[in-house]
């Protein structure tokens, strides 16, 4: 789940995309509005967590600019406690708002209530078949067994269960798992494959990840007859 932070202060921005990515979330994280522009022109969030006061705007202003390029969820961030600034921020569209300084688990539920909503991409458990995957607990288990994964493989298989019966893409996947700004090696998303596959399979799970060659991966929603 792919997350945009527009915070110019950079001790809160590091301590809230450490916050979220220990809870699943990849985290791209721009220090001005102009910044943020630029990010959210070419990619997709699920969710952007953005500062009100930047040194090159209102965030107000961005907000109303995000706000016109589709529907993406906005939760405001900011200082100001003032309930003139709150529901200037719910009048421009936020769809929540946090106020400094921040409780970080505060603001992980904050971003869940956001996504659960209706028409929102994040479910708390998604089900395939006999896989189950807590998006909160970050765990993933066959049944009522865990199943150990590391937090890459964990939101690989978030990935290939949102998309079952579907192709998930190797761009749809590299997105999930890397931020902007992380180094993302060749063999670093097939590696992860391999290792959540392995996984699986000594788990005892019915469904095979599928390779579709130069395009991507896929998780039948059913085991093959
Ligand atoms: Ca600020």
């Amino acid at each position: 789940m792919r997350v945009l932070l527009v915070e110019d202060h950079p001790p809160l921005a590091e301590a809230v995309m450490d916050a979220l990515g220990r809870a699943g979330f990849s985290v791209d994280h721009a220090g001005t509005a102009s910044d943020a522009r630029e990010i959210a022109a070419i990619s997709d969030f699920a969710l952007v967590i953005l500062d009100l006061g930047l040194p090159d705007g209102d965030g107000l202003t961005l907000l109303a600019q995000l706000r016109d390029g589709g529907r993406v969820p906005v939760i405001v961030l900011t200082a100001r406690d003032q309930l003139s600034d709150r529901l200037a921020g719910l009048d421009g569209g936020a769809d929540d708002y946090v106020v400094k300084p921040v409780e970080m688990q505060e603001l992980i539920a904050r971003c869940r209530a956001v996504l659960r909503r209706p028409g929102e991409r994040l479910a708390r458990q998604l089900r395939v078949g006999p896989l189950v995957l807590d998006t909160v607990a970050r765990s993933a288990s066959l049944g009522d067994r865990p199943i150990p994964l590391s937090r890459r493989e964990l939101g690989v298989l978030e990935q290939l269960m949102r998309s079952a019966g579907r192709v998930a893409s190797r761009a749809v996947l590299e997105d999930a798992l890397y931020t902007l700004d992380d180094e993302v090696t060749p063999n670093a998303l097939d590696a992860a494959v391999s290792r959540l596959r392995r996984a699986l399979e000594r788990a005892g799970c019915p469904l095979p990840i599928v390779t579709v060659r130069g395009i991507g991966w896929m998780l039948p929603r059913e085991a093959a007859a």
